[in-house]
């Protein structure tokens, strides 16, 4: 049978971007040579770590959050077991909601790897040893990423661990070394900590978060170190030795001098993640990539006609949700529609605690590119609703075109950072400014109200501060 659109992989870009085209009336098959479909995000990334990070964000609130409130408990105990038993549940009911929307959209899933045999040929080696080729008019290379690694160090899951190690630990490290300073680390790092191991940050760079506005990367480290991170800044790792309980971690200056020993039982080395292309066949098609990327135009075609690529296998930030939005702009332009992604209004959070989350540009890159910018800051100490709930840590930053007072930026640390973004990324999308959030109407009391105050400061005309 012919399709009109074969997706390798099934992570959010590859599952979106087949129901998309499916819903618009194309004969779609998906081929996913993991057992469960969602790929990366709901199996092993996205969706268990938020389950991680909210049960133990509960436990640590009942350890430390509740009497503040009037709220007597004795003390809570860790069963971890439930725990991970909450975290699969999680995963299992996501990744089974895609296999019915599959059903729903009538998407043909067909188990097993897949290699691009020539343009409009996709070879599948079956994951029951049968093998199939799938003839379509369009090929989507959606094969996502993988953990990077770090040269001379081996992750064997159990001391050395990577992000999917770490989602599934048997009981809190006494001491957990994490390698880098990003979302995953600190998240990853976050979760731990707070089921009670010792954390121990190494990052190569000098700050925490790096891309995420300056500002918010100092008062995350400030925020983190008080929650009981240490942090080695400008140090990488060197090696990584087994010792009879745990490791050795050897770590140095990145800019040189001497080396110094941490032990630790287990060391979380999350370093970032690489495009995966292995085993497509791309080499002998002759489709470009770059550093691992492949390479795409505008409309998210390779150099070779008829296939295509997005998610984190393309340039730009590794995030679930804009591999969703380009497979839903790759699914329309092979409908013969405007599929199309704005790249500069796709939000990041960090689930940590406060969360963090941005959208658009920090005041770095304004600097750097040269546009006068004007600042609204509101911390959510004078937030009425942070008061009650005792979540005061953080503040909102909004930047504007100091000329046009368009928004070009906002970023919040706060509690429920992640879902009080949307009105800025919104506010973005429509090209808005500044004044028109500040005249914006925000119930009270609500956490959101910090939002429009910040946008007030813009014009220096904030009421509650
Ligand atoms: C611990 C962790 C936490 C994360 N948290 C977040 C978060 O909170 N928010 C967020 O936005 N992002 C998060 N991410 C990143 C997010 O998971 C990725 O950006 C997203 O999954 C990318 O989607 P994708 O569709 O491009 O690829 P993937 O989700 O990686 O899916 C690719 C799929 O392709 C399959 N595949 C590969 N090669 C083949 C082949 N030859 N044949 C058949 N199948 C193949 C793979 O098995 C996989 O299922 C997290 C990642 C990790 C590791």
């Amino acid at each position: 049978m012919t399709h009109d659109v074969v997706v390798i992989g099934s992570g959010p870009g590859g599952y979106v971007c087949a129901i998309r085209a499916a819903q618009l009336g194309m004969k779609v098959a998906v081929v996913e040579k993991m057992k469960t479909l969602g790929g990366t995000c709901l199996n092993i990334g996205c969706i268990p770590s938020k389950a991680l990070l909210y049960a133990s964000e509960m436990f640590d609130e009942a350890r430390h959050g509740l009497g503040p409130l009037g709220v007597v408990v004795s003390p809570p105990e860790l069963d971890l077991p439930a725990m991970m038993k909450h975290k699969d549940a999680t995963v299992a009911a996501n990744v089974n909601g895609v296999a019915y929307l599959f059903k729903k959209n009538k998407i043909d899933w067909v188990s097993g790897e897949g290699r691009i045999a020539a343009p409009g040929r996709v070879a599948v080696k079956g994951a029951d040893g049968k093998d199939a080729t799938l003839e379509t008019k369009a090929i989507v290379i959606a094969t996502g990423s993988d953990v990077a690694r770090l040269p001379g160090v081996e992750i064997n899951e159990k001391t050395v661990i990577s992000s999917t190690g770490a989602l599934s630990l048997p009981a809190p490290p006494k001491r957990l070394i994490v390698v880098g300073a990003g979302v995953i680390g600190l998240e990853l790092g976050s979760v731990w900590r707070r089921l009670g191991s010792e954390v121990v940050v190494v990052e190569f760079l000098d700050h925490v978060l790096t891309g995420m506005d300056g500002e918010v990367s100092k008062f995350m480290q400030r925020t983190l170190e008080k929650q009981g991170f240490a942090f080695h800044l400008g140090h990488k790792l060197a090696k990584v030795e087994a010792t009879g309980a745990g490791v050795k971690a050897m770590i140095e200056p990145g800019a040189g001098g001497e080396a110094k020993a941490l032990d630790a039982d287990v060391v979380l080395v999350s370093v970032g993640r690489r495009p995966f292309t292995e085993g497509l066949g791309l080499e002998a098609l002759g489709v470009k990539t770059e550093r691992g990327q492949v390479i795409v135009d505008a409309h998210f075609a390779t150099n070779v006609p008829g296939i295509y690529a997005i998610g984190d296998v393309i340039r730009g930030p590794m995030l679930a949700h804009k591999a969703e939005e380009e497979g839903v702009a790759v699914a329309e332009l092979l409908a013969g529609q405007a599929g199309h992604v704005n790249y500069g209004v796709i939000p990041s959070v960090v689930y940590t605690s406060p969360e963090v989350a941005s959208v658009g540009k920090s005041e770095e890159e304004l600097k750097a590119e040269g546009v006068a910018y004007a600042i609204g800051r509101f911390p959510f100490t004078a937030n009425g609703r942070a008061r009650a709930m005792r979540h005061t840590d953080g503040f909102v930053k909004i930047l504007a075109d100091a000329a046009t007072d368009r928004v070009l930026g906002g970023h919040i640390v706060g509690f429920g950072a992640g879902e009080m973004i949307h009105e800025i990324v919104a506010l973005m999308e429509f090209g808005g400014s500044a004044e028109d959030l500040a005249r914006t109407c925000h119930a009270h009391p609500t956490m959101s109200e910090a939002v429009k105050e910040a946008a007030m400061a813009v014009a220096k005309r904030a009421i509650h501060i």
